[in-house]
């Protein structure tokens, strides 16, 4: 386990450098564009998503109604679960899963008031400036084992569901040899064949 996750964490860096390199920084926070780094070799597939939270939850700051709490609470429930929103053909096994969304520890717990109307209006007021000065990701990381030495193909469906996600640009390295694909809503299914 620990293995895997250091090289996950070699393998990640040096894309990160490699695409640095580059004109694209994919670090960069543009709210509609989600990144993504997968890598697959002998059969292992791994993939890291990183993407604004407006993408996602249609909102970035800490919720302030029950509503976008339960959007937060869905949100988290889904990412933990890849597919039918990641869906592998074919199907690969789920080995592990790493999901960070923000506004879910204990101080945002603490700050949940049933009185949601009234919440809202001092969130607004305390903190206007903090709230929209602050942008926030959400990043997920799945690994996955697969029967074959062959790539999956990946159906990305984060565009049906989220419409405030328009494009996620995938750095890959699939068997040694290395690419972008960008995809969008018309262009979701990320096919890579060596
Ligand atoms: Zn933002």
């Amino acid at each position: 386990m620990n293995i895997t996750k250091t090289c996950l964490v070699v393998i990640l860096s040096s894309i990160y450098s490699l695409s640095a390199l580059g004109q694209h920084n994919p670090a960069a926070h543009t709210h509609g564009q989600g990144h993504m780094t997968l890598v697959f070799e002998s059969g292992q597939l791994i993939v890291e998503l990183k993407t604004p939270a407006l993408n996602m939850l249609g909102f970035e700051h800490q919720p302030t109604s029950e509503k976008q709490w339960k959007v937060l609470d869905v949100l988290k429930k889904r990412l933990q679960e890849p597919n039918p929103i990641l869906e592998l053909k074919p199907s690969c096994q789920l080995k592990s899963k790493e999901i960070d969304v923000p506004y879910s520890g204990e101080q945002a717990k603490t700050a949940r008031s049933p009185h949601n109307e009234h919440a809202e209006h001092h969130a607004d007021e305390d903190h206007k400036g903090h709230q929209h000065a602050e942008h926030a990701d959400i990043i997920a990381r799945y690994e996955w084992r697969c029967k074959t030495s062959e790539m999956p193909k990946i159906n990305v469906g984060y565009f049906a569901e989220y419409p405030g996600f328009e494009t996620l640009r995938v750095e890959w390295v699939v068997n040694g040899k290395q690419g972008v694909n960008l995809l969008n809503s018309r262009n979701s299914t990320l096919d890579i064949r060596q």
